[in-house]
């Protein structure tokens, strides 16, 4: 860390403590070159990030529309709300866990795919054809297929309830 009075690159700590709540790193410094001191602090940045659109917008990460994303394809599905809270809360802390700024909007849409793929078939059909645009119904088949390879190479990662519905997207 440079000394912010003479800029000299050299500067040693000479003493480190940890604030009482644990959340907070106090650091004395000594500069090699002017001898004087200083003190920097270290915190840990949890912020959620930006979201990148395709167009390279950028938005707030926003639970609400994460909420949005997932009420649309649940629409009418037998999905306890309890579900839907429990993925949300599962993204953000997935979100917060990689320390990034940003997150494409593209990698954010996977892992809510991901979430929708263990909670219910067709929600998850739903959003896929969406988000991915879906041109013909061999995408459909191609997600269909792909969910049933999954389901049968997952058994054990198979989460609290199993929709039996045949994959029928509408
Ligand atoms: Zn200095």
């Amino acid at each position: 860390m440079k000394c912010p009075f003479c800029g000299a690159d050299d500067t040693q700590v000479i003493d480190s403590r940890v604030n009482e709540e644990g959340n907070s790193i106090r650091r004395r410094r000594r500069c090699a070159a002017c001898d004087k001191r200083f003190t920097t602090y270290e915190t840990a940045e949890l912020h959620l990030p930006q979201v990148v659109k395709q167009n390279g917008s950028r938005e707030e990460f926003s639970r609400d529309k994460l909420r949005l994303s997932f009420t649309r394809a649940l629409h009418k599905r037998p999905v306890p709300t309890e579900y839907v809270d429990r993925a949300i809360e599962h993204i953000v802390q997935k979100i917060l866990g990689q320390g990034e700024r940003e997150i494409m909007a593209r990698s954010l849409g996977e892992i809510v795919m991901q979430e929708l793929r263990l909670m219910d078939k067709v929600a998850y059909i739903r959003f896929a054809s969406v988000y991915r645009s879906f041109q013909d119904v061999d995408d459909f088949h191609d997600v269909i297929r792909d969910l049933d390879k999954r389901e049968q190479e997952n058994h054990a990662e198979t989460p609290q309830r199993r929709s039996t519905d045949k994959a029928q997207a509408d």
